[in-house]
């Protein structure tokens, strides 16, 4: 299966992709492929089985095409979907049970452009694929801020047509817990959200009730790709989502 890492700049999607990955392979036994998609990046924190820097690099584009590293990032953007076929045979050759693919730091560039959608419809050819979206506990510290977080998992859903799973990131970190402190509670989450009152409270607490009606798993959960908390809960999340995809090939 290909497992898709998504979010926010900084949200920990290598991080994640890493420790994951690790967990994957020591815990549950599986040979695990690392797909790097960020041709922005400069380092990954894991080796990747198949990257994308191998065909171009944004660095390389901001120097030949005379571009900025926003405008590099939209040509990287086009490069990706102009070779896809390229990016998915090579997928398509990795040795392994598992495929975790870190997309680019930026999600706009994969989730809102054509390389996302074209590349991920590829991947579900070649096996089944879910999206895992990690929410930055940075980006969700208040009641208001946290249901923006969970729409645009939400949006990516919508974009990628994939089962999407989201988690909250960097338990480990004071803002971390309580994040997943206002995401344990939806009743108590949903009365905060009202309670500053008006037009745009109201529109939070609908933004609320869609995600909630919306969301693949039953429950949200809460890790740390620094600490290694709540790997084994993504992984049963992920698998879950296999099943009730109705898929146990
Ligand atoms: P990406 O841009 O989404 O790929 O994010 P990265 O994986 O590069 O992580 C961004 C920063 O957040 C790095 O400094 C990571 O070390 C840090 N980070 C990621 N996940 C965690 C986590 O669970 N806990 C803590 N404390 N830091 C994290």
């Amino acid at each position: 299966m290909n497992v898709l890492f998504l979010g926010t700049a900084g949200c920990g999607k290598s991080l994640l992709t890493k420790s994951f990955g690790e967990w994957l392979s020591k815990v549950a036994g599986l040979r695990v492929g690392y797909v790097n998609l960020d041709p922005g990046c400069e380092d990954t924190p894991y080796e990747p089985s198949f990257d994308v820097r191998v065909l171009f690099t944004v660095r390389d584009i901001m120097r030949s095409e005379g571009l900025g590293p926003n405008g590099a990032m939209i040509r990287a953007s086009e490069l990706m979907a102009e070779r896809s076929k390229e990016i998915l045979d090579a997928v398509s050759h990795l040795d392994c049970d598992v495929v975790l693919v870190d997309t680019p730091g930026q999600m706009e560039i994969f989730v809102f452009r054509r390389a996302g959608p074209l590349l991920v419809e590829g991947l579900k050819t070649l096996s089944y694929t879910v999206s895992v979206f990690i929410i930055d506990p940075a980006l969700s510290a208040a009641p208001s801020e946290l249901v923006v977080s969970l729409m645009l998992g939400v949006a990516s859903q919508l974009r990628l047509e994939t089962p999407t799973l989201m988690v909250l990131n960097k338990a480990d970190l004071p803002e971390g817990s309580s994040a997943a402190q206002l995401l344990s509670n939806w009743r108590r989450l949903s009365r905060l959200v009202k309670q500053t009152g008006g037009t745009f409270s109201d529109l939070a607490s609908g933004c609320l009730g869609l995600v909630r009606r919306l969301m693949q798993a039953s429950r949200l959960v809460k890790v740390s790709a620094k600490t290694g908390e709540g790997l084994d809960q993504l992984y049963e999340l992920v698998h879950e989502a296999r099943c009730v995809c109705g898929d146990l090939t």
